[in-house]
């Protein structure tokens, strides 16, 4: 069990290719130096996050010339921004302009535009490129185009630099173990419940490639390789007979997919189980949930105990508008996998931000971190709301320096000042958070139900 203060020195150690060799600008800062991501006092940690915030909306505003126009028009400056009160003024962009975007050059073209970081040569080659295509010639230059998607085929896609994309994968692994700190051991075995983060720019796995550097040994439940295509020809958006064909193909061989994950996944937990290791599951909670039912159905039961640990992310839609609440999940965790509850956290993050809400362990709380990343809730008119009252999720997110991470979701969230159920500081969100009315189903997990339940 480690102590607090000792859990960042420890994860430090095993990042060290995540972390600059030296400390540059005010967000390096915000994130890299702290002791604790959420427990700081509030003084000590507004000081972080005020330099952090302003340090990032100068660089956009100086680097991005269509969110200096936007600026313009707010007729906001840098210098207005005078302290923590003056966030409200930062000019936002809704999560819907991540989803416009043009096909072939254009969406090159598109993507370059999002970027406020110096982009290095990219050659596009062909007339017509695909998406994948695209993607691809990003990343032969560096840079990681992130997706994630929504039920009507849309992907919201989003640009990361190396550094953003560090930054990024360092903040999930801070955020995450700082709430698992009481059971945290590098000697551990963990189920990846993504797609492999070398073979997708899926979001969620591409995020979760940290946990490779963060325990000894990790399986991944899907192999396979998943590109834009693949996704979209599985939800059923299709434009061609030929891919009308392949949706129905797809079907078929999801459905056997399945069956050996699953049979995979228990195979690992009686293995895991005689071997008396630690586990840790990391991923979609309906993938854990679909083993769990086999389990039961075949009488088995596990008692991991202290030694286990379950991560979840990525939304609750087992079956599109039935979520199953966390609190009922934690208990079937306990029944079949002995895993105490304090043990099964849920993560609420997006493609758009480097923002990891997490569970605390004493009430099941989402903590925002306090000191890299400011959190507001509007109302119908983009006006913020009090505490205790319920509106859209929108944040400053100064580690996206690669594009402006000032943006507002179509998620419905309750934030309150302070924990009802544990000291640490700062603000917190209610344990579950649902998509507004009218707003596509989309969450991490949702394109991976999809293809993986469809059929
Ligand atoms: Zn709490």
């Amino acid at each position: 069990m480690l102590e607090l203060h000792d859990y960042k020195e420890k994860i430090d150690g095993l990042l060290q290719n995540y972390i600059p060799s030296q400390i540059s600008n005010p967000v390096e800062e915000a994130l890299y130096t702290p002791k604790s991501i959420f427990s700081l006092s509030r003084k000590e940690a507004d000081e972080y996050k005020f330099k952090a915030i302003k340090h990032a909306f100068k660089h956009h505003y100086e680097n991005n010339s269509f969110y200096r126009d936007m600026c313009k028009e707010n007729e906001i400056s840098p210098d207005d921004i005078k302290n923590v009160d003056d966030f409200v003024k930062i000019p936002r962009l809704p999560h819907h302009f991540f989803k416009d975007y043009p096909s072939g050059r254009d969406f090159a073209i598109w993507l370059t535009n999002l970027m406020s970081t110096e982009i290095p040569e990219i050659v596009i080659k062909g007339k017509k490129p695909s998406y994948d295509d695209v993607i691809e010639y990003f990343q032969e230059a560096g840079i990681t185009v992130c997706y994630s998607s929504g039920t009507t085929g849309k992907f919201t896609f989003i640009p990361r630099d190396k550094k953003t994309y560090k930054m990024g994968q360092y903040a999930i692994a801070r955020c995450a173990i700082e709430m698992l700190s009481h059971w945290y051991d590098y000697d551990s075995n963990a189920y990846l419940l993504f797609p492999n983060p070398k073979k997708t720019n899926i979001y969620v796995g591409k995020v979760t490639n940290v946990l490779f550097d963060l325990v000894k040994d990790v399986d991944v439940a899907i192999d396979r390789k998943i590109t834009t295509e693949l996704l979209r020809i599985s939800m059923g958006v299709t434009f061609t007979f030929r891919e009308k064909m392949m949706s129905k193909i797809a079907r078929t061989a999801t459905k056997k997919m399945n069956e050996n994950m699953v049979l995979r996944i228990m195979k690992w937990l009686e293995e895991m189980d005689k071997k008396n290791e630690r586990i840790l599951f990391a991923g979609a909670p309906f993938i854990l949930n679909m083993v769990m039912e086999r389990l039961m159905e075949s009488g088995i039961t596990y008692d991991f105990g202290e030694k286990g640990a379950v991560l979840t992310g990525g939304g609750w839609k087992i079956y599109e508008e039935k979520r199953m609440p966390v609190e009922e999940f934690r208990k079937k965790v306990k029944e079949i996998l002995g895993i105490p509850p304090e043990n099964c956290l849920d993560l609420y993050a997006m493609v758009e931000g480097n923002g990891f809400m997490v569970h605390c362990p004493e009430g099941h709380y989402l903590h925002i971190p306090t000191t890299y990343l400011h959190p507001l809730v509007l109302d119908e008119n983009d006006e913020p709301v009090g505490y205790g009252e319920e509106g859209k999720f929108a944040f400053l997110d100064s580690i996206a320096l690669s594009y402006p991470g000032f943006i507002v979701t179509g998620d419905k969230v309750r934030i309150h000042e302070r924990c009802p159920a544990c000291n640490r500081e700062g603000p917190v969100l209610e344990p579950e958070v649902e998509r507004i009315k009218g707003e596509e189903i989309r969450g991490c997990a949702e394109e991976m139900r999809r293809i993986l339940m469809e059929g």
